[in-house]
């Protein structure tokens, strides 16, 4: 895919720049437009012709008048331009196919299982992204696939290094973005799904347009992306985000990283399931066997989150406890860097309204100076999508910029 040629208009701003300006603000009017680049408005009327005219946007709707005919208002168009993102987690491969606007066009799961080789799914890939490329009719208006996987990672080189709990074996040192550039002919991208996470975030979601924000992620890994002054942080081969491996207490429980007392051994969905089978395995009771049929092996951190809304004391006092765990690690996270607004995502937030408050709660409270007014967390708005709708979002970083 080729992308259309933005010219200069100007030494300062760029039709590039502007067709930027119309995807973060539209729909925009002319006027508007004019005021922001201070560029007259009989260039911008010219350029804003030039761009319906290549299909790049549309006239979507009529906006509010002081007096005489209402302006039009301009938007990217849904047709224009598309990318594909890849989720690759411990459960499952997660696609999709999004246009420029943040829609979701399709969406194709598959899961981790067993046989899930590197070569198998990027072979898995390749199919999935022919058919549903296919069936759009968008081949086209694609222009990469964007990756957001567990790490760590070495992104520089589009490799997965050694992700720790992964279900199937071979996953070491894996030239990811290599073997689905090869299957697909498409140019591909990787970050962590931490990174990808704060983009999607910032391009469609609760935190779109800010240039200061941070997505953490908590569920079987704790991890976070940061966007300051409107760039994503990146840091020696863009190794950043490793939230999880705070460490907490140095006494603490030994983590598979090999350090003791850091945050994924207290916050994780994964350690408060390893807990709460201990605790039960010590003899406490919680209605939660109730719901596993007492098989312990089935325990997954849904079934906490169930016990917890029905107000089991074990599973309310750990998730209690795991909760304000993170909310200090946050804390310590905000006194660092102080940003605009804190995304939190993944299971245990996003299931578990209680772990979401006490966390919050905490990492107010622990904060100095108090930042009472001047940040605010949000849950992830787009939900369980907010890492694979980022993952696309890299290939329109790639070729758009912020
Ligand atoms: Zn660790």
């Amino acid at each position: 895919m080729q992308l259309p040629i933005f010219s200069t208009m100007n030494k300062k701003v760029s039709e590039k720049y502007m067709f930027q300006l119309i995807r973060r603000y539209g729909p925009i009017s002319k006027v508007d437009l004019s005021q922001m680049t201070k560029v007259t408005f009989a260039t911008i009327s010219k350029v804003i012709e030039n761009f319906l005219e290549s299909g790049l946007i549309v006239a979507k709707e009529v906006g509010d008048s002081t007096g005489g005919r209402k302006p039009l208002l301009y938007a990217i168009s849904d047709t224009v331009l598309y990318a594909l993102g890849v989720k690759i987690s411990r459960k499952q491969c997660e696609i999709i196919l999004m246009n420029l606007n943040g829609t979701i066009v399709n969406t194709v799961t598959f899961p981790m299982t067993e046989e899930c080789s590197p070569d198998l799914v990027a072979l898995r890939i390749h199919d999935i992204v022919e058919g549903i490329t296919v069936s759009a009719g968008v081949a086209g208006k694609l222009l990469g696939i964007g990756i957001a996987a567990i790490g760590p990672l070495d992104r520089k080189h589009g490799i997965i290094l050694k992700p720790y709990d992964f279900p199937v074996s071979g996953w070491v040192n894996v030239p990811l973005v290599e073997l689905v550039r090869k299957a697909t002919g498409l140019p591909v991208f990787l970050d962590n799904k931490a990174r990808a996470g704060v983009l999607g975030e910032s391009w469609y979601g609760i935190a779109k347009n800010l240039d200061n924000a941070v997505y953490v992620y908590a569920e079987h890994g704790i991890g976070c992306g940061q966007i300051i002054n409107g760039s994503l942080v990146g840091g020696i081969n863009d190794i950043t985000g490793s939230l999880g491996h705070m460490i907490i207490d140095i006494d603490g429980k030994r983590c598979v990283c090999g350090h003791q007392g850091c945050l994924e051994t207290y916050s994780s969905s994964y350690a408060m399931v390893k807990q709460v089978i201990k605790q039960i395995e010590e003899g406490q009771k919680s209605i939660i066997t109730d719901f596993i049929g007492g098989d312990l092996s089935k325990l997954q951190f849904d079934h906490i989150c169930q016990a917890v809304a029905v107000g089991d004391r074990l599973c309310v006092e750990l998730v209690t406890k795991a909760a304000r765990v993170l909310g200090v690690a946050l804390a310590n996270f905000i006194n660092l860097i102080m940003p605009n607004m804190i995304v939190l995502g993944g299971q245990t937030i996003l299931h578990c309204p209680t772990f979401y408050e006490i966390a919050v709660n905490t990492a107010i409270e622990m904060t100095y100076p108090n930042p009472a007014g001047s940040l605010r967390f949000e849950r992830a708005s787009l939900g369980e999508k907010t890492e694979v709708i980022g993952a696309a979002t890299q290939v329109f970083v790639h070729y758009l910029g912020n």
